[in-house]
C-alpha cells in the first residue's frame, strides 16, 4: 500500500496494483505516483511469491496523463545538465525496469520476465497511455467514450515517456506519427483494430480478463525486446517505405505548423532517430528531445496558457467570491440572427429554456433553423441520439412577443448594431422581465457602459461578447461596463460555464480587448499592400507567424466595410488623439471607389469563383495599389504583424481594460487565433525579452508609424527588468483595475 496505489495480491500471486490519486477526481503522473509506482514495480520484481502484476486505476478515468502542472513549473534551474537529464528520464527508466525486469537484454532475451498487464477501465492519455504500453498486455473496457492518446504535442512537448518508441513499434512509423504529431486519441475497439490493446472486454471484466493472461503467462517479453524484432512497415535509414514516410511526414508537418512548433518536429525527430538504434537507446533519445522540449520557451508557455489558465478560468478563478452560485433555466433571446440563433442553439443544448425573439415569427423562426440543421446534422453522424436533438429543439421557444420574456432569468442581446434599436428593445425587455434580471449586449463594438444608459439597472447591465460561428468558438468575453456589479459578472460566468466556454473578463472600452487588438493585425496588412508590399508576402508571412490564417484573407472574412465603418466611428469618437494608419486609405479606397467588401459581396482582397472553386488573391489589387521595387524581408514582416497586435494588448493592460495578463492571453489565442505558440501576446513580449521587445517597436515606430510606439508601462517594465509572468507565477502581472 502507497499514498496512491493500493496494493493487493490474490491466491493465484497475481498482484493488483489500482492507481487512485487521493482527493482527485483524476489519475495523473505526479511525483509521488512516480515514486509509489516505482516501489511497487521493485516490490514486485522482488517478490518471488508475486507471479506477475495487473495495473488497473480507482477512478473512473485509467489515467489522463502527467500532471501539467508540475511540468509547467519545472524550471529545472540550477541542477546540471545530468540531473536534469535524470529527471526526463526518471519515466522511461521505471518503465524500462517494469517491461525488462531490469534484465539485461540478452538475458531477458531467453528468460522473459515476471508479466505486467494493464486492465483500462477508462481514458488513458499521455503517461497513461504509455504506462499501459509499457505492459507486457493489455485489455480494455469496451466503452467507445474511452480515449487512448499521445497528446502531448498539443502542449508543445512530446510523449517522453517511451510513448515515441513503443507505438511506433506496434503500429508502424507511418500511422505512429500521425497519432503523436495530431494529438487524435484512438476508441478501444480503433486501438484493438491496430494492435495497441491485446483484447477488449466489458468494463466490470477488464481485470478478471487481464488476471487471467497474467496467470497463464509466466515469462513475458515485449516484441522490440526478441530477437530479430522489425518494425511493422520497416524502419531505418535505408528502408525504401520507412525513407517515404519521413518525406512526407516532414513535410506535411511543416506546411501545417510553419517551424513554429518544435514538438512536431522533435517527434519525428525520435521516430526517425529511433527506428535506427535499440530500444534502451532509443528512450534515451526520447528523453534527450523531451528535455529539450521543456527547457525551451514554447512549451512552458502552451501549458500555461493553453492548458493551465485555460482550466482556471472555466473553473471560475475570474468569478468574485461571495455570491451564490446560480443556473441559468430560462434564457431570453433578443436577435435571431447569426449570433442570437447560435447562442440559443449552445444554450438549449447545455439545457435552458430559450425564449429566441425577434422583429416577426418568421424572422425567430429563421434562427431556430439554425439549431434545426445542427441537430440534424449530429443526428445523421450519431454524434447525437434523435430523442436529445429533439428534446432540444423543443427547449427554444421562437416569439416576438416580449411578455413572452417575463420568466427568463437572463437576457441576451443580439440585434442590430445600432444605438437606436438596441435602445429599443432593452426598454420594451425591462418592462416585462423581473426587477433582478441580468440585460447582456452581444454588441462587438458599441461600449457597455453607454448602452446601460437604456437600462434603469446599470448594475445589472454586462457584455456577454460571443464569437462566430458561436457554437465552435471557444472563448466569450465578458465585459464589466463602469457600474457593473460583481453580482452580475458572478451571474455571467456561471452562465458561460453552463455553456461550457471558457471566459475572460474584461473592462470597457472601444472594440474592447479582442476586437480592439485583433484590428491590428488586419489594419497592419491593408497598411502594407497600401505601401507596396506584395500581398503574397504578406498573407504567407502571416500564416508563417503562426496565425491561421493571412491578414487579408480575415479582413475578406470579417467584411473590409464594416472594419471601414469601425474606422471611422473610431475616428470621430477619438478626434485628435485618433493614430492614423495607412490602413486608413485602402480600406476607404477598396469600400468607397472599387465596391470591395470580402466574402460577403464576393470581392475582397480575394476572388472568391462562383463556380465555388478555391479563392485566390486579386490580381488586379497591384493596379490600384501598386507593389514596391524593394521589398521588406520575411522577418521585417512578421515583426510588423506579430509586435503591431502585442503593443496594442500591451495598451490594454496598461490602460486598465484586461485584469491580467493570462486574460489577455487566452483571450488573444482563442478569441483571434493569435499565434498559439507564443503563448499569447504576453507571454510573446517576455519570451522577446521586454527591453528588446521596447526596441523593435521604438524602431518599427520609427519606420512605419506611431502605432508601433510601445506603452510606457512596457518601458518602466524594461527599465526595471520587470516581465508579466514571474518565476512559477501562471496568472501574470494584474493590472491597477484588478
Ligand atoms: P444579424 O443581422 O445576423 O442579426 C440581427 C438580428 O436582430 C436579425 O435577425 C434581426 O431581425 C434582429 N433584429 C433587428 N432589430 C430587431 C428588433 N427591434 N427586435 C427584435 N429583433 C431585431 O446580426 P448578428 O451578426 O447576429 O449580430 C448581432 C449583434 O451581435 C450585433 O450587435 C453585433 O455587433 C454582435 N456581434 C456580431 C458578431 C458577428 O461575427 N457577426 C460577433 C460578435 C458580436
Amino acid at each position: 500500500m502507497t499514498d496512491t496505489i493500493r496494493y493487493e495480491t490474490d491466491a493465484d500471486g497475481i498482484a493488483l496494483l489500482t492507481i487512485d490519486l487521493p482527493g482527485a477526481s483524476m489519475n495523473v503522473f505526479n511525483e509521488q505516483l512516480i515514486k509509489d509506482l516505482d516501489t511497487c514495480v521493485d516490490k514486485i520484481l522482488a517478490d518471488d511469491a508475486v507471479k506477475g502484476a495487473v495495473i488497473t486505476s480507482g477512478k473512473s478515468t485509467f489515467l489522463a496523463g502527467a500532471d501539467l502542472n508540475m511540468l509547467g513549473s519545472q524550471s529545472g534551474k540550477g541542477a546540471t545538465l545530468e540531473e536534469k537529464f535524470a529527471g526526463a528520464f526518471a519515466l522511461n527508466k521505471l518503465f524500462r525496469k517494469m517491461e525488462t525486469g531490469g534484465k539485461a537484454p540478452k538475458v531477458l532475451a531467453i528468460e522473459g520476465t515476471k508479466p505486467f498487464a494493464a486492465a483500462i477501465n477508462g481514458l488513458a492519455l499521455g503517461g497513461g497511455l504509455e504506462l499501459v504500453l509499457a505492459c507486457h498486455y493489455r485489455v480494455v473496457a469496451d466503452d467507445p467514450r474511452i480515449q487512448l492518446g499521445l497528446p502531448e504535442s498539443q502542449v508543445g512537448l512530446l510523449p517522453g515517456g517511451g510513448g515515441t518508441q513503443r507505438l511506433p513499434r506496434l503500429i508502424g512509423i507511418q500511422a505512429a506519427a500521425q497519432a503523436i504529431t495530431t494529438g487524435k486519441p484512438f476508441n478501444p475497439m480503433t486501438a484493438a483494430g491496430l494492435g495497441i490493446v491485446n483484447e477488449v472486454a466489458p468494463l466490470a471484466d477488464v481485470v478478471t480478463k487481464a488476471k487471467e493472461w497474467v496467470k497463464k503467462t509466466s515469462s513475458a517479453i515485449a516484441p522490440w525486446d526478441k530477437k530479430g524484432f522489425k518494425y511493422p512497415g520497416g524502419a531505418g535509414a535505408m528502408n525504401p517505405a520507412a525513407v517515404q514516410t519521413f518525406i512526407g511526414a516532414n513535410a506535411m508537418a511543416q506546411k501545417q505548423t510553419q517551424h513554429n512548433y518544435p514538438a512536431i518536429e522533435a517527434v519525428l525527430s525520435c521516430l526517425y532517430e529511433g527506428g535506427i538504434v535499440d530500444f534502451d537507446t532509443a528512450i534515451r533519445i526520447e528523453s534527450k528531445y523531451f528535455l529539450k522540449l521543456l527547457s525551451g520557451p514554447v512549451a512552458g508557455n502552451m501549458i500555461r496558457s493553453l492548458f493551465i489558465n485555460k482550466q482556471a478560468v472555466e473553473k471560475g478563478s475570474l468569478r468574485p467570491k461571495g455570491f451564490e452560485r446560480k443556473t441559468v433555466k430560462r434564457l431570453g433571446m433578443l436577435g435571431a440572427g447569426l449570433m442570437g440563433a447560435g447562442v440559443a442553439y449552445v444554450s438549449a443544448k447545455a439545457g435552458m429554456d430559450v425564449v429566441l425573439l425577434d422583429r416577426d415569427a418568421a424572422a425567430a423562426e429563421k434562427g431556430k433553423d439554425y439549431s434545426r440543421k445542427l441537430v440534424e446534422t449530429g443526428v445523421s453522424r450519431s454524434k447525437v441520439t434523435k430523442e436529445k436533438g429533439e428534446a432540444l429543439l423543443s427547449r427554444i421557444h421562437t416569439t416576438s412577443d416580449y411578455a413572452d420574456l417575463k420568466d427568463c432569468d437572463l437576457i441576451i442581446e443580439a440585434v442590430f448594431e445600432a444605438d437606436e434599436v438596441k435602445r429599443d428593445v432593452t426598454q420594451k425587455t425591462e418592462a416585462v422581465i423581473g426587477k433582478d434580471v441580468v440585460f447582456a449586449s452581444n454588441t462587438s463594438t458599441l461600449p457597455i457602459t453607454g448602452l446601460a444608459k437604456n437600462f434603469t439597472r446599470p448594475h445589472q447591465f454586462i457584455g456577454i461578447h460571443f464569437f462566430s460561428p458561436v457554437d465552435k468558438m471557444p472563448l466569450v468575453e465578458i465585459i464589466m461596463g463602469e457600474k457593473t456589479d460583481d453580482e452580475t459578472l458572478a451571474l455571467a460566468l456561471d452562465y458561460v460555464s453552463q455553456i461550457k466556454k471558457t471566459p475572460i473578463v474584461v473592462n470597457d472600452s472601444r472594440g474592447f480587448y479582442t476586437s480592439r487588438c485583433f484590428g491590428t493585425y488586419v489594419s497592419e496588412g491593408y497598411a502594407m499592400v497600401q505601401e507596396g508590399v506584395k500581398p503574397a508576402l504578406i498573407e504567407n508571412v502571416g500564416k508563417m507567424s503562426g496565425m491561421p490564417v493571412g491578414p487579408l484573407a480575415v479582413g475578406d472574412e470579417v467584411a473590409i466595410d464594416l472594419g471601414y465603418k469601425i474606422g471611422i466611428a473610431t475616428k470621430k469618437a477619438l478626434g485628435d488623439k485618433y493614430v492614423a494608419s495607412p490602413a486608413d486609405a485602402f480600406a476607404e479606397k477598396m469600400v468607397v471607389e472599387l465596391e470591395r467588401f470580402g466574402r460577403k459581396n464576393g470581392k475582397g482582397a480575394y476572388v472568391y469563383p462562383e463556380d465555388g472553386s478555391k479563392k485566390h488573391l486579386w490580381p488586379e489589387l497591384s493596379d490600384h495599389f501598386p507593389v514596391a521595387a524593394n521589398q521588406p524581408s520575411v522577418d521585417e514582416v512578421q515583426s510588423r504583424l506579430l509586435v503591431r497586435q502585442a503593443v496594442e494588448c500591451a495598451r490594454c493592460f496598461e490602460e486598465g481594460v484586461l485584469i491580467d495578463a493570462s486574460s489577455g492571453d487566452i483571450g488573444a489565442i482563442f478569441g483571434w487565433g493569435f499565434a498559439p505558440w507564443t503563448g499569447g501576446p504576453f507571454s510573446f513580449i517576455d519570451t522577446y525579452g521586454v527591453a528588446k521587445f521596447v526596441a523593435e517597436a521604438d524602431r518599427l515606430a520609427q519606420a512605419y508609424g506611431p502605432r508601433f510606439t510601445p506603452p510606457k508601462l512596457l518601458r518602466d517594465m524594461a527599465a526595471k527588468g520587470e516581465t508579466f509572468y514571474g518565476k512559477g507565477d501562471t496568472r501574470g502581472r494584474l493590472t491597477k483595475a484588478a
